[in-house]
C-alpha cells in the first residue's frame, strides 16, 4: 500500500482520565518563586513538604555498601525483599504492638504517593464514589480522580478541629461510597484524630463495607510525647482497612522513593496484582537501606522530633507577634495559618512572595475546603525562619492588616 502524502501538524489529546485533572495551583506560583530568582531576591521557600535535613549517616552507608554487592543489580523481587518486609513488619510490631505478617500484610512502594495513587486505580471503576476529606493531600483525591471515580468532598473546618464530621455524611452517598480516605496527623492542617474518632471510623466502614485507607506518613514526627494512632491498632481496623507510610519525612529521605503499605492482606494483593504489571518495585540497595532506617535507634527520632519543635515554638510565637493565633500542633511539620480576614489563600500566598520572597502553599491547592489557609513548612532552620518574620514584619503583613483593595 502507498500511504499518500499528508504530512500535517497533528495534534496530541490526553486522556480523559488526565484532562479530568483540576489545575495545579503550584504552577503559578513556581512561575513567581522564579520570576523572584531572576530578580535575585532571595527566596525563603517554606512552601514544600520536604525536609530540608540529611538523609541519616547510617543509611547512607549501608546504601552504598548495597550498591557494591552485584546480587543487588538484578530485578527485585515484585513483592519487595523479604528482609525489608520482615524490617516494616518488626518496626510495626515496636511501635504499635500489633503483629503483622510480613508475607501478605506489608508491601514496599516507590514512595507511598505512588501507592495511593494505584491503590485507586486497582480498586475503582469509573463512576465509583469515594469520600475524601477537603483540604486533603492532594493524591488523596487525584488518585481516584484518574481511575474515573467521583470524589464526595467531606469538608473539614476549624470549628470540629479538621476531623472528619461522619455524621455530615448523606446515607445514600455512604451506602455507595467504595473508599474512605483519612489522615492524621494530617497534611496540610496539622491536624490531630483521638482514638475514639479511629475507632468511629472502623465502625462506620464496618456498616457501610467501605475500605478505609489510612495516610500515616507522620507516624514518628510528633512532638510533646503525643503518639500518632495507627489504623491497624484499633479492634477491626485491619479487617477493612490500609495504612501508608513513609521514609521521606522521617529519615529525610524524600528523594529516595521508599515507603509502603500494612493492613489487609486481600486489599494489599490487589494493588500488588496491579503493580507487578506496571513496575518492579524498589531498587533492592534501596531496601537494604530502608531496613536500615526502620531500625535506627529512638535518639535518632528524638533529634528529628526536637528540630521541629524547635522551629514549631519558634514560629508560632513569631506569628503571635504579629496577630495571629496559630494553635500549637502536636505533628507535622507544618503550620496552618489562617490568610487575613478577606483574602484568598492564592492572593495571600501570592502577595507575600512577591513581597517578601518567603513562599507558603495557598490551602486551596489541597482542595476547596483549604480556601482561607496557607501552609507554612518548618522547613528551615530558626535563623532563615527569623529572616522570614522580620520581613514579614517589615512589609506590614499581619494578621489583622487591611486587605488590599481589588484592582
Ligand atoms: C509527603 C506525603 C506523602 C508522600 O510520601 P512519599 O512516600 O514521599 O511519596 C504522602 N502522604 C502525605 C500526607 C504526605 O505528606
Amino acid at each position: 500500500m502507498t500511504v499518500p502524502n499528508t504530512a500535517k501538524p497533528v495534534t496530541f489529546e490526553t486522556a480523559d482520565r488526565v484532562r479530568v485533572l483540576p489545575p495545579y495551583v503550584f504552577a503559578r506560583l513556581d512561575e513567581l518563586k522564579t520570576k523572584a530568582r531572576e530578580q535575585g531576591l532571595d527566596l525563603i521557600d517554606l512552601g514544600m513538604g520536604n525536609p530540608d535535613g540529611p538523609t541519616p549517616a547510617p543509611v547512607i552507608e549501608a546504601a552504598q555498601a548495597a550498591l557494591a554487592d552485584a546480587s543487588n543489580h538484578g530485578y527485585p523481587p515484585f513483592e519487595g525483599t523479604a528482609n525489608f518486609r520482615k524490617a516494616i513488619t518488626d518496626w510495626y510490631y515496636r511501635r504499635y504492638g500489633v503483629n503483622l505478617d510480613a508475607n501478605n500484610e506489608a508491601l514496599p512502594l516507590l514512595g507511598s504517593k505512588e501507592g495511593l495513587a494505584h491503590l485507586a486505580i486497582a480498586y475503582l471503576n469509573p463512576g465509583d464514589t469515594v469520600l475524601v476529606p477537603s483540604p486533603a493531600y492532594p493524591a488523596h483525591f487525584r488518585g481516584p480522580l484518574i481511575a474515573g471515580a467521583k470524589v464526595h468532598s467531606l469538608t473539614l473546618t476549624a470549628e470540629n478541629n479538621w476531623l472528619i464530621d461522619l455524621s455530615a455524611i448523606p446515607e445514600d452517598v455512604a451506602r455507595r461510597a467504595k473508599i474512605l480516605y483519612f489522615n492524621y496527623p494530617s497534611n496540610p492542617t496539622a491536624a490531630t484524630a483521638p482514638r475514639e474518632f479511629f475507632e468511629e471510623v472502623v465502625k462506620f466502614a464496618q456498616h457501610y463495607e467501605i475500605m478505609l485507607v489510612h495516610d500515616l506518613c507522620y507516624a514518628e514526627l510528633a512532638f510533646d510525647g503525643y503518639q500518632p494512632t495507627s489504623l491497624l491498632e484499633i479492634p477491626g481496623g485491619k479487617d477493612i482497612g490500609v495504612e501508608f507510610h513513609t521514609l521521606s519525612k522521617t529519615y529525610n529521605m524524600a528523594g529516595w522513593r521508599v515507603g509502603f503499605v500494612v493492613g489487609n492482606s486481600q486489599i494489599i494483593q490487589g494493588l500488588r496484582t496491579l503493580k507487578t504489571n506496571l513496575d518492579y518495585g524498589l531498587f533492592s540497595a534501596l531496601q537494604t537501606a530502608a531496613e536500615t532506617a526502620l531500625s535506627l535507634p529512638d535518639t535518632y527520632l528524638t533529634e528529628v522530633q526536637n528540630r521541629y519543635c524547635t522551629r514549631r515554638d519558634f514560629l508560632i510565637d513569631g506569628f503571635a507577634k504579629l496577630g495571629w493565633d496559630v494553635p500549637k500542633t502536636r505533628a507535622t511539620m507544618y503550620l496552618w495559618v489562617p490568610c487575613p480576614v478577606g483574602m484568598g489563600s492564592t492572593d495571600f500566598a501570592l502577595s507575600v512572595l512577591e513581597q517578601t520572597g518567603v513562599v507558603m502553599t495557598p490551602g486551596n491547592a489541597f482542595g476547596e475546603g483549604g480556601e482561607g489557609y496557607v501552609r507554612v513548612s518548618l522547613i528551615a532552620d530558626c535563623d532563615r525562619l527569623g529572616e522570614a518574620l522580620s520581613r514579614l514584619e517589615k512589609a506590614g503583613i499581619r494578621y489583622d492588616m487591611q486587605a488590599p483593595a481589588a484592582v
